[in-house]
């Protein structure tokens, strides 16, 4: 892109965020189509019911068409999934963790661990025609290398897991979280700069509105930062983790708004506790993301 260009897209941008009423005609990359659509999502551990049956005669009876398993024996049941889901509206979502190690351990033996565990998942991921796996490179409590030799070693790690994702159908989505929990990764931004750094599109990116409450200057700007990578998000109340609406002033219009300019048609996931019965608020949480997305107009 020269400078003119550069420059006009930056007003066209600008001039949208200003305005909220403009839109780009695509995403060039991820192959999205422009028109966002709101679909919810749940974890399986989030949903009530006793059997993944019930969870999801729930879910579809509150008008979710996403279900986001554990990775951890994913693979022993893919049968079990395939049965549940059939004839049903509900398809997998992302599918959340669940493999062993991690990919910027000191020890090279755990990183392998991570590769190989994650490679079993993504198998399995793939065969439900899952969205992705979601990838946290690194916790706190984990000893890893230092930063710098992190990201390489991190950026080396993903170009064979994104070759081998897309192999199967799916991709890797990498996972900001917040500081107390995992400072090498916090940022959208920095995860879709790691993103692009792999050339792959088996490397895609995802953002939980709870972490981003405490890291991103604001939902909009962060959702922008990751658009061409942004392929899931999990949302929960923005001060306890709760259900959304179970916290007071819970927003999401500035981010919705941003979810809807980039033309997201991937799922959003309920990743929370709750102190009521999820039976009441889990459609609660349901009419409050439909309110404001519908809010969060773009014209
Ligand atoms: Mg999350």
């Amino acid at each position: 892109m020269d400078r003119r260009s550069f420059i006009t897209m930056s007003a066209i941008a600008g001039a949208a965020m200003v305005s909220g009423c403009a839109r780009p005609a695509g995403n060039g990359t991820n192959g999205r189509t422009p028109e966002a659509k709101l679909k919810l999502a749940s974890q399986e551990g989030v949903a009530p019911g006793e059997s993944l049956n019930e969870k999801l005669d729930f879910l579809e009876e509150h008008g979710f068409t996403g279900l986001e398993p554990h990775g951890a024996n994913l693979a022993e049941r893919v049968g079990e999934f395939e049965n549940a889901l059939a004839n049903r509206q509900i398809k997998i979502c992302a599918v959340v963790a669940g493999f062993r190690g991690f990919l910027i351990a000191k020890d090279p033996a755990v990183r392998q661990e991570a590769v190989d565990s994650i490679k079993t998942i993504l198998e399995a991921a793939g065969a439900l025609g899952s969205t992705g796996l979601i990838v946290v490179p690194a916790f706190n409590r984990q000893e890893s290398l230092p930063h710098r030799e992190s990201r390489e070693m991190l950026v080396e790690k993903l170009q064979e897991l994104g070759e081998f994702a897309q192999r199967h159908n799916t991709r890797i989505l990498l996972e900001p979280l917040n500081r107390r929990e995992a400072y090498f990764l916090r940022l959208l931004a920095d995860a879709a700069a790691i993103a692009k750094d792999t050339e792959s599109n088996g490397i895609g990116v995802m953002g939980d509105f709870w972490h981003m409450t405490w890291e991103e200057t604001s939902d909009m700007c962060g959702i922008f930062s990751a658009a061409d990578f942004l392929h899931h998000m999990h949302i929960a109340s923005r001060q306890r983790r709760r259900m959304p609406g179970e916290d007071e002033g819970d927003d999401y219009t500035k981010g919705f708004k941003a979810l809807k300019y980039i033309g997201y048609n991937d799922y959003i996931s309920l990743e929370c506790g709750s102190d009521g019965d999820r039976r009441e608020t889990i459609p609660a949480a349901a009419n409050l993301m439909r309110e404001q997305w519908e809010k969060a107009s773009i014209c």
